[in-house]
Formats: C-alpha cells, sequence, structure tokens
C-alpha cells in the first residue's frame, strides 16, 4: 500500500515540477512515507528525520515532510516535536500535497490528517501517470474494519471503502494497452471487496472479470483475511487460468485462544480447511504467510500448536514477528508475563522450522523449467535480467533486454534463500 501511495506522491509533484533524484543530499523536497504497523518501523521515523537535519542546517530552503501512517497518527504533534520538518500528511490526505509544497516554499509550515468521507474517498482512489512497469499494483479497496487486537491500521487508514469493479476493470484495461502484463489487486483485506457496497461484484467475481482482460497475463492479489476466504474464492485457483498458485494468508497463531484474543474471527481448525480447499482445487499452489510470536499471554502449548500450523500448511514462506504493542489498540491493554529472553527463543525456534520447510519447498524447483515473466534488468545491476515465477519468486538470468515483458521458459540452476538463478532455454 505504502509504495502505491509512493507512486501517486510522486505523479502528484511531478504535477508540480519536482523530479525523482536518488539522494537526500541532492533533494530540494525530502518525504518520508511511513509505515506505524510496528512500533521499531515508528521509531525509524524520527531517526530517518534526524539525519535530514544537518543537511537543512546547510541548506535551509530544504522541505522536509512526512506521510503515511505515522502521519495520519501523530499530526501537528509532529511538527512540534521537529521543529525543522515542513509538512505532515496523512493517508487520506495525499492529494493535498501540492498544496502543502507550495505552502512550505512560501516557509509556512502545514499539517493535514482529516479523514475523508466515503464518496470523497471514492472519487480519489488513484489514477496513476504511465510508466513502463510490467507489472503494477491497482488500489481496489481501503481502510479495514477488522479490528484485529494488535493492529493499528483500521486507526490509521479509517474504514473499509471499495472502488467500482467498472472503474478497476477500466484501469487495468487502461494499463495493459500500456505493456502491463501482471497486476496484483491491492487492498488491506481484499477478500471483503465489495461487501459493503450495494449491488458491487464479490471479490471473487471481479476476480472473474479481470481475468477475461485481453493481453494481462498474471493476476495476484494481495492481503487476504482467511475469515473472509469463501468457496467461491478458493475455487478462482482451480479455474482462472491467468491467477498466480501463489496466495499470502495470515496466520498469525496457531492457537485458538490467541487467535480469539487476536479477534482474527477464525479458528485453527477454520484456517486449515481452506488451505485444504485451495491445494485440493489447485495442488501446485503455494503458501505464504505472517506470524506473530509473543502475543500477551501466550503460552508454551500456544506457541506449540503456532509450529504444527507451520509443520502442517507448509509455507513457502513466511513474515515472523515479535509482538509490539501499538498504543490505542485493544491487545495494548491486554497484560504480558512473559520474558523478553522467552519470545526470543520462540522467534528463533519458528525462522529455524520455516526455514528448513521453506527450503525444502525451492529446493523442488530446481533443474525445473518455469515460465518466468520478465520484469527487468536484475537489481544488482549485472547484466541480468529478472523475472517472477507464479509463485513469485523471483529468478535472474543472463538474457536480452527485449525479452522484458514477456514469459520465457528458465531453468532453474541455483535456488537462494530469497530468490533464484535461472540459465534461459
Ligand atoms: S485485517 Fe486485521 S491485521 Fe489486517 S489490516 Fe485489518 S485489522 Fe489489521
Amino acid at each position: 500500500m505504502n509504495v502505491v501511495d509512493s507512486e501517486r506522491i510522486v505523479d502528484l509533484l511531478e504535477g508540480i515540477g519536482y523530479a525523482q533524484v536518488d539522494a537526500a543530499e541532492k533533494a530540494d523536497l525530502v518525504l518520508l512515507n511511513t509505515c506505524s504497523v510496528r512500533d521499531k518501523a515508528e521509531r525509524k521515523v524520527y531517526g530517518h528525520l534526524g539525519r535530514f537535519k544537518p543537511i537543512k542546517d546547510r541548506r535551509p530552503e530544504l522541505i522536509i515532510g512526512v506521510g503515511g501512517c505515522v502521519a495520519q497518527q501523530e499530526g501537528e504533534k509532529m511538527l512540534e516535536t521537529v521543529p525543522y520538518l515542513d509538512l505532515v500528511f496523512g493517508t487520506h490526505n495525499i492529494h493535498r500535497l501540492p498544496e502543502l509544497v507550495l505552502q512550505a516554499e512560501e516557509k509556512r509550515r502545514g499539517s493535514v490528517t482529516d479523514f475523508l468521507d466515503r464518496e470523497t474517498r471514492l472519487n480519489l482512489f488513484p489514477h496513476r501517470s504511465v510508466r513502463d512497469n510490467v507489472t503494477r499494483f491497482v488500489t481496489v479497496m481501503q481502510g479495514c474494519d477488522n479490528f484485529c487486537s494488535y493492529c493499528i491500521v483500521p486507526y490509521v487508514r479509517g474504514r473499509e471503502v471499495s472502488r467500482p469493479s467498472g472503474e478497476i476493470k477500466a484501469e487495468i484495461e487502461g494499463l495493459v494497452a500500456q505493456g502491463v502484463r501482471e497486476v496484483t489487486l491491492l487492498g488491506q483485506n481484499v477478500n471483503s471487496y465489495g461487501l459493503k457496497e450495494d449491488g458491487e461484484l464479490s471479490f471473487a467475481e471481479l476476480l472473474n472479470e479481470v481475468n477475461q482482460v485481453a493481453g494481462l497475463e498474471r493476476l495476484r492479489f494481495a492481503t487476504s483475511h482467511p475469515k473472509d476466504m469463501t468457496d467461491e474464492l478458493i475455487n478462482c485457483f482451480g479455474r482462472l487460468d491467468k491467477l498466480c498458485k501463489h496466495i499470502h494468508l495470515p496466520v498469525q497463531s496457531g492457537s485458538d485462544r490467541i487467535l480469539e484474543l487476536m479477534n482474527r474471527g477464525y479458528t485453527a481448525a477454520d484456517y486449515l480447511r481452506k488451505v485444504e480447499g485451495l491445494k485440493s482445487v489447485c495442488p501446485e499452489i503455494r503458501l505464504t504467510t505472517d506470524i506473530i510470536v509473543g502475543f500477551p499471554g501466550e503460552t508454551e502449548d500456544d506457541f506449540l500448536a503456532t509450529l504444527e500450523m507451520v509443520e502442517m500448511v507448509r509455507y513457502a514462506d513466511a513474515f515472523t514477528f515479535l509482538y509490539s504493542p501499538r498504543s490505542g489498540t485493544k491487545a495494548a491493554e491486554l497484560q504480558d508475563d512473559q520474558s523478553s529472553v522467552l519470545k526470543q527463543e520462540r522467534f528463533e525456534r519458528l525462522c529455524a522450522l520455516q526455514n528448513r520447510i521453506g527450503e525444502e519447498i525451492w529446493q523442488q524447483d530446481l533443474d525445473k523449467v518455469l515460465p518466468v515473466l520478465v520484469e527487468g534488468e536484475s537489481k544488482q545491476g549485472d547484466g541480468q535480467l529478472f523475472g517472477r515465477t507464479t509463485w513469485n519468486r523471483i529468478v535472474n538470468f543472463v538474457g536480452e533486454k527485449e525479452l522484458i515483458g514477456m514469459t520465457v521458459p528458465v531453468k532453474i540452476v541455483k535456488v537462494f534463500r530469497n530468490s533464484n538463478l535461472g540459465e534461459l532455454i
């Protein structure tokens, strides 16, 4: 979501004459697009701002701004705490950034963090400019109504609102006409897309529509809430030829007691039933997940249930986090008597298990020839190209730039922790 917001920010700033540079030292304007999902991310914002201060001391005309979830949460307070900060804009106010920047150019500091009403938000869904990307994110909904007890998102992103399906389809058709081959439908909980809008398509129906866009090769989505994973949606993985065989399905815990404390709305058995459904309609599917370790009151038995879940599902990858309380959430009020040493030890046990399973899964690809959608030149800058398999796994290989945008057969010759090395066939 932050990547999409950053793209929108760049487009808006280009509209008032700014262009991107590759280092803060060269910039007239520095913006931090922030995340507050974890305590560490939030603290980092202030650390980063501190690094820009010497530049501002040398060049007082430099404008410094903060947007995103931390800005939404802290608002005006940030201007008081950081005297060299010029502007603050919340998650619903990206469209007001040009106005704030022009104001800052005249040495007037400003902060806007109002939440907007539904209608205004619907009118402001991003319509972005042309970029020569092969893959793009397309926002289909924003906000979240779930209030998982540990999560700050509903407080900083606001209530759920779904974008009209006709508009989404039109944007994707436009992107495909520009050369985009893969889209990822994006939202905090895409599975509840359309549920609160009269007469709107369900998410499964939306996937069906997008799957029919001529010229589109691949379709993905993120992120899914397991409680809203309907049979209709599960069946899409067996039916839709463009839907990639990968799903990110955050489980968070394998313990029913902890899941209830987290207000997740499903049990471990419910979750496993959905995973079985996915694997039965699409045997090649690979799952990734998010897991929180050290939720308040987590016992050894609760933790063992999470390890058991990881063993049963066999995730290809997992984003594992040590719980950090977010002020204002329900979970922040819970008693937490587990020591940080114990949490760290559990965290390491989980990572060791997941790393072993992940490696076993990715090693199955060795010596196989897989279709890879070529996205561009490899980030290593070594003349290689990179693309992804249906499982969203990066593959680097030697090839001509003309292949960018094409799906080509690549033999996997080496499997690393986070990517593969391949040979074009
Ligand atoms: S579904 Fe839960 S974890 Fe995900 S954004 Fe909403 S409240 Fe947060």
